[in-house]
């Protein structure tokens, strides 16, 4: 547009010269003047909302560039109506193999203001930071700038940025409960464990969760003989008719020659017929010796600086740099990385339930797929990203959800006591039952 103007005003000045001289040359200058003056001064100063970029405009000369294939970049109904300041408009954008936040920001043209803003109010959440191909993310615009991001994992999962006035976002996860199908597996194996599930009408992600709850209980490769039974009940998660992906054990009988092994879900956790809990275990601490709680998990904590109420998911314990950092349970590496609120920090998933994030590291001496044992050292702690001072900061999460790893860990070596054991009983007894008539269809239909 700039080019075009000065071409103009070129074009207007020669044409002056030669018609009316002294008067049209006059009058082209100023015209000149004028256009330079419009051309250099950043109309978007001059806005409003001066340190929101001017989102969609620019995303139209990225689109044009095609960097972003038709599939997977699509306005939203109304898009072409983004001249008016008041129309909110918005798009969406899948992720692909490769991509991080800071290729996708860069693509969509966000200055260091926005992105940094953006990055900051993930801090604690770390989800911009861990995302994989197929999340979607929802850009919403108003006045031109962006006014939310919604970052979709899967139809139940999703987490919402709020930009504020003062150019802030606010992260909220929202969890959509959706509808929990039950679904009984019962077969006998013939080959393996897995295969016998499978045939039932299992997933393969379904059978990994189950081996990977039972894996202290048996060994899945060396004691599954042919001719072992189980009865599996699952509830498997629906948003709108859509499958979520996402599966809820609730009771599994394993009927192998030596013994019978079973798992209820009863309050969040798995107990046996006798109310012990047989989930893996975890120490309390990923650390030794005693050190200061400096910050203590909380879902509404008020910030010590912004004095805004502002959720805490982990806990905090004063280390010095260079303490020796544990891992707290039996798992495997699944990221290793630098952030820069979070610091240097790495995650463990331990089996499909259970996962660990350390943050503030200030070494880290393991890699991304290395298996960990409970109690093997990890990392040194230390004072990275941005924090005011050194400290380990531990976060204990359970089914994608942080939770006070002090509870967390106290649930996994616990038995019921007598006042809960009555109710577990007989929801385990429910159970028992239905896997019973279960078992008696399958050997009437033969
Ligand atoms: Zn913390």
């Amino acid at each position: 547009m700039r080019t075009i103007d000065i071409l103009y005003t070129i074009r207007l000045f020669l044409a002056s010269i030669d018609k009316k001289g002294q008067i049209g040359l006059g009058l082209a200058l100023l015209f000149f003047l004028f256009s330079w003056i419009v051309g250099h001064v950043d109309i978007r100063n001059l806005h409003p909302t001066s340190e929101i970029s001017p989102l969609v405009l620019q995303i139209e000369e990225t689109s044009g560039e095609k960097t972003v294939s038709k599939d997977t970049f699509t306005y939203h109904k109304g898009a072409k109506a983004q001249r008016s300041p008041a129309e909110s408009v918005g798009f969406e954008y899948t992720v692909q193999p490769g991509d991080t936040i800071d290729k996708i920001t860069t693509k969509f043209c966000f200055d260091k203001k926005l992105y940094g803003a953006l990055l900051e109010s993930d801090k604690d959440l770390l989800a911009l930071d861990n995302i994989k191909p197929g999340f979607r993310l929802v850009f919403e615009n108003k006045h031109q700038s962006i006014s939310k991001i919604i970052l979709v994992q899967n139809p139940a999962k999703k987490i919402a940025y709020t930009r504020q006035h003062n150019g802030q976002f606010i992260a909220k996860p929202i969890h959509i409960k959706g509808t929990w199908k039950p679904i009984t597996l019962s077969n006998s194996v013939e080959h393996s464990f897995s295969r016998a599930m499978v045939r039932a009408g299992a997933s393969p992600q379904e059978v990994n969760e189950i081996q990977q709850l039972l894996k202290y209980k048996i060994n899945f490769a060396k004691d599954i003989q042919k001719g072992d039974r189980f009865n599996v009940l699952l509830a498997r998660q629906f948003v709108d008719g859509e499958p979520t992906g996402r599966t809820k054990l609730k009771a599994i009988q394993l009927i192998n020659k030596h013994k019978t092994i079973e798992a209820y879900l009863y309050k969040g956790s798995y107990y046996d017929a006798k109310g012990k809990n047989v989930e893996q275990s975890f120490d309390l601490k990923p650390f030794k010796g005693e050190y200061r709680i400096s910050s203590h998990f909380s879902l509404r904590r008020k910030h010590p600086v912004t004095g805004r109420y502002k959720p805490h998911y982990g806990t905090d314990y004063a280390l010095p740099t260079g303490t020796p950092v544990y891992a707290t349970g039996d798992g495997e590496v699944v990221r290793v990385t630098r952030h820069q609120y979070a610091g240097l920090y790495l995650e463990i998933k331990h089996g499909p339930q259970f996962k660990t994030r350390y943050l503030h590291l200030s070494r880290v001496l393991v890699k991304p797929g290395q298996k960990i044992s409970r109690g093997m050292q990890i990392a040194r702690s230390g004072a990275s990203g941005r924090i005011t001072a050194a400290h380990l900061h531990y976060e204990f999460h359970v089914n994608g959800k942080p939770v006070n790893s002090i509870k967390a860990t106290a649930i996994s070596h616990r038995t019921l006591n007598d006042n809960e054991k009555p109710l577990f009983v007989k929801a385990m007894n429910t159970h028992r039952s239905a896997f019973v008539r279960q078992a008696g269809t399958l050997i009437s239909q033969r």
